[in-house]
């Protein structure tokens, strides 16, 4: 099977048949060795990456510092304008950039568009933020004295993202990171490089059209545990933003914090529904299937446990199954297929093994779980198993289309108590039109989750609130609200313009 329109989607992208994998923003290297993109589609080479090596990282580093000298004296406002022009740059390839994520990632062509879509908003949001960094103040217990804090540029940031997000949670990052006054880094996840190439290249053009300099924001392509390790431990990179598993999140947290550098941690997600007696079933049913088969169940906030009360759960299993019959597996730039593959063949046989171990422990597999051998792709289908809360994988993240359904009775707080009792907690919801469930979900003793929604399922949350969860999902935020401030240096002053010496607290020291 061939790739439809794919010679256009590079030519409009820029991408050749090889490519150099590290960029200071000015310019194009790669010093390390040769990888290839493989889509998961057909397994198909689409082009390869000359990747960066020790002394690439270097260059770049020392580009990213030189840069946030001018940077961070730019006004707010005028960084903020050029990520304005990185959106306007977006817009224009929105479409071959959306089709790109699908070719080179798999997700649906729908999701691939959303994606840059969200790039888009972040650059929107990022613009306005440009112009509201603002620091409290408040009054002082002294004469004549004012106190108010405010908010520096940090320095380098650097970004390690994860394969499912191929594009979008570098924008997050990099948007608010830029408007702040940092500069970047980019270390994207080596199944996806050459989308990493066709948004920097995008950037590049603003770059260039603004006369700026390099080192406002690099690339960089090699193995995480060679170019990737190198930003843990460097004491010139001031923040490491992290998107991926909690095994390899935990690494970077200690090793990062062992220098006493900043860290956002965005790690995985075990997220659940909870559908109670008063939930509108088509409703929930729609939300689930997109959870828990959108992005063929890559998403951190994929749906991997339903849990439903006793009374509704043979009616919840029909018409999900219903649902699930209706799913069109296959192609992901053809639009009438709801699911594509999963990300690479050993994603396919970790998903295959999953199912095995969830028969072992005990579980019921009700459907779904087989291979798909068409179009030399790595298709499957996805499954729904009926399990005990209490076994081993069900606490664990299976980052395939594999979705478990938990039974509870009783009080609704026994449903938020099964949801709670796993090791993430990335996003949650409730189906219900019950006003007492809905806000005990959401209230002290209700989920433990970053998120928490009401008739809204645990996937696709929008960019004007600040994103990430909490336990093994690492207590990380991005994106909206007041994330942004960890991009920031905080800083409290104090100023005396009484002419008099006068401490806090009525010390005297005569
Ligand atoms: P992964 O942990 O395998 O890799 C993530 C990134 O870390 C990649 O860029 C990889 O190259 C890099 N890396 C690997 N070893 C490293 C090291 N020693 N030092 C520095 N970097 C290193 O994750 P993945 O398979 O790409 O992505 C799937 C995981 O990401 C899932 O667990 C998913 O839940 C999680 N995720 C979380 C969020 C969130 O916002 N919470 C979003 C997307 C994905």
């Amino acid at each position: 099977m061939k790739i439809d329109g794919l010679e256009d989607v590079l030519k409009q992208l820029e991408i050749e048949e090889t490519n150099y994998g590290a960029s200071d923003g000015h310019e194009w290297f790669g010093n390390g060795a040769e990888t290839k993109s493989v889509s998961p589609i057909n397994g198909q080479v689409i082009a390869k990456v000359k990747q960066a090596n020790k002394d690439d990282y270097e260059r770049m580093v020392k580009a990213n510092r030189e840069a946030f000298k001018t940077w961070r004296e730019m006004p707010a406002p005028k960084r903020g304008e050029i990520v304005r022009q990185f959106g306007l740059a977006l817009r224009e390839k929105k479409d071959a950039l959306g089709r790109l994520v699908t070719i080179e990632m798999g997700k649906s062509l729908q999701e691939g568009w959303g994606e840059v879509q969200e790039m888009i908003d972040i650059c929107d949001y990022a613009t306005g933020l440009s112009r509201m960094l603002y620091g409290k103040q408040t009054h002082s217990e002294r004469f004549r004295h004012r106190m108010y804090e405010q908010w520096h540029p940090l320095g380098v940031v650097g970004i390690i993202s994860a394969f499912n997000f191929p594009v979008a949670v570098w924008s997050w990052n990099l948007g608010i990171a830029l408007a702040c006054g940092d500069t970047c880094i980019w270390k994207p996840a080596s199944h996806v490089p050459l989308t990493a190439i066709a948004c920097q290249k995008i950037l590049m053009r603003v770059i260039k059209e603004n006369d700026l300099p390099a080192g406002i924001s690099t690339l960089l392509i090699g193995r995480g545990s060679e170019v990737g390790e190198l930003m843990l431990t460097d004491k010139h990179v001031n923040l490491v933003s992290y998107t991926g598993s909690t095994k390899i999140g935990r690494h970077v947290a200690e090793e990062v914090s062992k220098r006493f550098g900043k860290t956002i941690l965005e790690l995985g997600g075990n997220n659940a529904v909870i559908v109670t007696p008063h939930a509108e079933m088509e409703l929930a049913a729609r939300a689930i299937l997109f959870g828990a088969v959108g992005t063929a169940g890559q998403r951190c906030t994929s749906t991997r446990r339903v849990i439903v009360e006793k009374s509704r759960k043979e009616e919840l299993i029909k018409t999900l199954k219903d649902y699930y019959g209706r799913v069109t597996i296959g192609n992901p730039l053809d639009q009438s297929n709801l699911m594509g593959p999963l990300v690479d063949t050993g994603a396919v046989d970790m998903y295959l093994e999953a199912i095995e171990i969830v028969k072992k422990q005990g579980g019921k597999m009700l459907w779904g779980g087989e291979k798909l051998d068409h179009e030399g792709g790595c298709y499957v289908t996805p499954s729904v198993a009926e399990v005990r809360r209490d076994l081993e994988i069900v606490c664990e993240e299976t980052f395939a289309p594999l979705l478990y359904i938990i039974e509870y009775s009783g009080d609704i707080q026994n449903a938020i108590d099964i949801q709670n009792d796993v090791p993430q907690g990335l996003s949650s919801s409730i189906f219900t039109n019950d006003l007492i469930e809905s806000e005990t979900f959401l209230g002290h003793t209700g989920s433990d989750c970053g998120i928490a929604n009401v008739n809204v399922g645990t996937s696709g949350a929008e960019i004007g609130l600040a994103f990430g969860g909490e336990k093994e999902t690492g207590g990380g935020r991005e994106s909206g609200s007041d994330a942004w401030k960890l991009y920031m240096r905080r800083q409290s002053n104090t100023i005396n313009w009484s002419g008099k010496a006068e401490l806090a607290q009525g010390i005297k020291f005569d």
